[in-house]
């Protein structure tokens, strides 16, 4: 199909398509060290109780809490992780650590700076003591049986730390997506060499494989392509048997050079190819074999954008998330801002909270596509409505929220 015939279509429908075609990989064992950061594919019981027995939390005396003796005489210590042969009756006490084993017949521990212990081994207890003060009981924390983790949690420090205390050292999981990351462009050059004549440095690359491993992604550095149809053909398909999903910059608007969509519309499904939306008219998304294929535009700020517009709900779907979308919020202009209608603008902003509950938007200044100092510190991107063309100072505006939004008199 020429790429003028792609009809252009509404963002929403086109994070549909892609919502639609893409679907979790298949969860595989994973040891529960490396599982940080992955979403659990099965329901993580608990096999035996926390504590696993009635443990003291403090440091003091167990005792017998309705023993009304004067002293009581210290028939031994039990320390953490060692069961002794102590039994606790009236008129005695066992001096005790914090998660060491409450003796038999004691039924509370009184913390130390509650005692005294004479030399002789005579202890005063000097505070009221109920049965059960400073014992945490079996099954407390977790009882035999219970579901600790459920499919579906994101598996982060207190999750591992779950992990590893109902003793699960191997889990099932869904695998970080591996994506394929490449650059189209003869005028690209690596970031560390100097610019000739017509030159400039590859910047999505780098750009994009950091966004993908933010995600959650593997990133696989498919490295820079060159605008010859033959280049760009072997790389996409050594992408497709290297990766779950494949991220392409540049070579999908109407250029000469442009010679990715053709490729995709040939070898597989091109499902869109256009979006009424920018940055990122272009963006264009097909199907390899099931593997899904994102050409992204090759200026900077667009190929973020579109990452975070098409891609990142995708890489989630893929690694098991349900939610897969920003945060949306409704936020105020603290300026007037003006823009082309005709199409959805996702201007990048820095959302402030402020102390009467609500959010006020700065954008970024000039957000040319190739301005990618306008991503620099954003944590917002606004949407504005393509119908709109003029949008007074104290509108509300919708807006993705991409990071943690501080409240203006915490900053700095
Ligand atoms: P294209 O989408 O290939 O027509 O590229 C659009 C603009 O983005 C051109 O000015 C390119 O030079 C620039 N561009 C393309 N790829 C990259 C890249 N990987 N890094 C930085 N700029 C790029
Ligand atoms: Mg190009």
């Amino acid at each position: 199909m020429p790429q003028s015939l792609y009809p252009m279509i509404p963002v929403e429908e086109a994070v549909n398509i892609v919502l639609q075609k893409v679907r979790p990989l298949s969860p595989k064992p994973v040891s529960f060290i490396q599982a940080l950061g992955l979403v659990l594919a099965e329901d993580v019981y608990a096999a035996e109780p926390m504590p696993p027995f009635a443990a003291s939390a403090v440091d003091g005396y167990a005792i017998i809490a309705a023993d009304m003796s004067p002293v009581r005489q210290l028939i031994g210590e039990q320390l953490a992780g060692r069961v002794d042969d102590l039994q606790v009756s009236p008129g005695t006490a066992v001096r005790i650590t914090t998660g060491a084993p409450v003796p038999p017949g004691a039924d509370a521990v009184v913390m130390v700076e509650y005692t005294r212990e004479e030399p002789d081994g005579q202890v005063q207890v000097e505070a009221p003591v109920e049965a059960g003060d400073n014992v945490r009981p079996v099954g407390q924390d977790l009882e035999v049986g219970q579901l600790v983790l459920p499919q579906g949690t994101l598996l982060g420090a207190a999750e591992i730390g779950l992990l590893a205390m109902v003793g699960r050292t191997e889990v099932h999981a869904y695998p970080r997506p591996r994506t394929a990351v490449m650059s189209t462009g003869d005028e690209l050059v690596e970031p560390g060499q100097p610019l000739k004549p017509g030159q400039i440095r590859d910047s999505n690359r780098f750009s994009l494989m950091s966004a993908v491993r933010e995600a959650g992604g593997v990133a696989v550095d498919m490295g820079r392509i060159g605008d010859q149809p033959g280049a760009v053909r072997t790389a996409l398909d050594r992408a497709v048997h290297e990766a779950d999903a494949v991220l392409t910059a540049g070579g999908v608007s109407m250029g000469g050079g442009d010679l990715v969509k053709p490729y995709l519309a040939a070898r597989g499904r091109v499902h869109f190819g256009r979006v009424r939306a920018r940055p990122g008219k272009p963006v264009t998304f097909a199907t390899l074999e099931e593997m899904p294929v994102f050409a992204l535009p090759g200026f900077p700020v667009s190929a973020l954008v579109c990452f975070e517009i098409y891609v990142r709900p995708a890489l989630l779907r893929m690694a098991g998330h349900t939610t897969v979308q920003r945060p949306r919020r409704r936020v105020t202009l603290s300026h007037d801002i003006r823009h082309g209608t005709g199409r959805t603008e996702f201007q990048r902003a820095v959302i402030t909270g402020s102390t009467n509950g609500q959010y006020l938007a700065t954008t970024t200044g000039y957000q040319g596509s190739g301005r990618l100092l306008s991503m620099r510190d954003a944590n917002a991107l606004l949407v504005l409505s393509h119908e709109q063309e003029h949008f007074p100072a104290g509108t509300q505006v919708e807006a993705l929220i991409l990071g943690p939004v501080w409240n203006a008199e915490d900053a700095g």
